[in-house]
């Protein structure tokens, strides 16, 4: 085990986690809500340092980052264990572990050696992906560092729940984030993933001030949070706070975990949804999480030329020219695009 950045010391050997906004006050002996982080005798300990439990690369538009050098793979790695307890979690087998699942999990593997295995598959970048990259915060932060002397990219794909400390910290080194917006409503939050709704809005915000390339992800549930005036609140949310040129992702919904009682999102739902996204000004919105032809191409959103060919995860065609739509010449949102 390491010891922990970001906490504060207390009396009687407390300790107050300043990582995730659940900001937990931890007791001798016991761990914060994510389990993964651990007060020895009034010292924070990481339990998941070094635990890679995957490692896999992926094309960057799994991510999905489509705006981010599109065809290009991500060196992709996560830990076990997580901050939310999300009941639709796809990833539940390695975010929602106990305690002694973590500690038996993987092999210990150093930042050298992943970013080593980067530059040997040829990968552009390092993806902190799959489960929540704040809970293992040390380890990214180290592989991150490492990675930008190589001139390789650090994505994180997060639920947005750190604190502004951890952001501050990782700024330097994070290039481009894919953010979840859950739900449009905190009683969601609360019930259905077990945080708030207010940090991840006040971090969406803060990363686009901060210059990190954005991508935002909303997966719609039946009966959760597929209700037009709530997804026109994230969508209005998202122009006004963010920018019309946040690309913004609609994903489907499969049952799983423990939500099997819902079924999959209706098609006519995710169109639904895109369509308010464009009503509302935004210039990019995908539908991800099923294969639509066509929904997940980049189209100009001044003249509406075709500029990026997808089918599945994989880029087919790239007609851009210097970052610029090459019928009418608008400079088109990303990095590496
Ligand atoms: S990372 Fe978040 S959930 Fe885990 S101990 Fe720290 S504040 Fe609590």
């Amino acid at each position: 085990m390491k010891e922990a950045l970001l906490y504060q010391k207390l009396d009687n050997e407390k300790i107050r986690c300043v990582l995730c906004a659940h900001r937990c006050v931890v007791n001798n002996g016991k761990a914060g809500i994510c389990k993964v982080r651990e007060n020895i005798n009034g010292i924070l300990y990481t339990k998941v340092y070094g635990r890679a439990i995957a490692q896999h690369i992926d094309p960057i538009e799994k991510k999905p980052l489509y705006h981010f050098y599109p065809g290009s793979k991500a060196y992709s790695i996560a830990t076990p264990g997580c901050n939310f307890r999300c009941r639709f979690c796809q990833n539940w087998d390695i975010s929602q572990v106990s305690s002694y699942e973590i500690l038996e999990s993987g092999n210990i593997i150093t930042p050298e050696q992943i970013v080593k295995n980067t530059l040997q598959t040829n990968c552009t970048s390092i993806a902190y992906t799959y489960t929540e990259p704040t809970i293992f915060f040390e380890y990214s932060f180290d592989i991150a560092r490492l990675a930008n002397e190589a001139e390789l990219k650090n994505i994180y794909v997060s639920n947005g729940y750190m604190t502004s400390e951890m952001l501050d910290m990782i700024n330097p080194y994070l290039d481009a984030i894919n953010v979840d917006l859950k739900a449009f409503r905190d009683e969601t939050y609360r019930q259905i993933i077990g945080a708030r709704l207010q940090p991840v809005l006040d971090n969406l915000k803060r990363i686009k001030q901060m210059g990190i390339w954005l991508e935002v992800t909303s997966l719609i549930i039946p009966g959760i949070n597929d209700d037009p005036g709530e997804i026109r609140r994230m969508a209005n949310f998202i122009v006004a706070e963010l920018g019309k040129d946040v690309p913004w992702h609609i994903s489907r919904f499969f049952p799983g975990y423990k939500m099997k009682d819902i079924p999959p999102t209706p098609v006519k739902t995710l169109q639904m949804a895109k369509n308010i996204g464009l009503e509302e000004g935004l210039y990019f919105v995908y539908i991800g999480n099923i294969a639509l032809p066509g929904e997940s191409d980049t189209k100009c959103p001044l003249c509406g030329a075709l500029l990026i060919e997808r089918q599945g995860f994989g880029v087919t065609r790239n007609h851009i020219k210097d970052g610029k739509c090459p019928e009418c010449g608008l400079k088109i949102a990303g990095e590496g695009i």
